[in-house]
């Protein structure tokens, strides 16, 4: 039997499950990047200094309350979807921004039991001194991302997420960020 793990924004009003959890099936990694961390700082949270997020596909999240708070952001007019709850502003996921993409990441400080997801077996712009980076595992992270991704949309599974309607379209439009909000939103995450 499959497991399912329950996520929640902060205030507890949007709220829902992650389902089918499984190895084959999730990604647990981390990501240091400047984008993920402010997502938190432009909702005015404190830079979390690294995100752990859980990768896999939309048809698996399930929203059960709350879905009228979903909204959405973009850092910049390329930026991913950033996802959050406006009851709290709370940071919940990140999508592509085409629904065939099928991919999504799942903030990890928001599932109820997130040690149930296993070892982190990726991790990305982890800090390497004199303003370099480095990754560990990413090749196997994007491997696996497009193995879902080709298995989702033959069987047209592409469809059935929470985040795009049939069409294809974001369910509510983005708002995209200002260049003085993203500045604003940047220069709060510590470097
Ligand atoms: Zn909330
Ligand atoms: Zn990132």
């Amino acid at each position: 039997m499959a497991e399912t793990l329950g996520f929640a924004c902060a205030c507890g009003k949007l709220r829902g499950e992650v389902t089918d959890v499984s190895p084959a099936a999730y990604t647990n990694i981390v990501c240091h990047c400047a984008d993920c961390r402010s997502a938190y700082t432009h909702l005015g949270l404190a830079d979390p200094e690294k995100v752990g997020i859980l990768q896999t596909t939309q048809d698996r999240i399930r929203i059960a309350e709350g879905g009228e708070n979903l909204r959405l952001f973009r850092l910049s007019s390329k930026g991913a979807l950033r996802w959050f709850a406006t009851c709290c502003n709370t940071p919940l996921f990140y999508t592509p921004t085409k629904a065939r993409a099928v991919h999504v990441g799942v903030n990890a400080d928001r599932l109820d039991r997130p040690e149930a997801v296993g070892p982190v077996t990726a991790e990305a712009f982890i800090p390497a001194g004199a303003g370099k980076t480095r990754n560990r595992g990413m090749g196997r992270m994007v491997g696996r991302w497009l193995t879902r991704m080709a298995a989702k949309n033959l069987n047209g599974e592409w469809r059935g997420s929470p985040f795009f309607d049939a069409e294809g379209a974001p369910r509510v439009p983005p708002q995209v960020l200002s260049r003085e909000e993203r500045a604003a939103a940047l220069m709060r995450v510590s470097r």
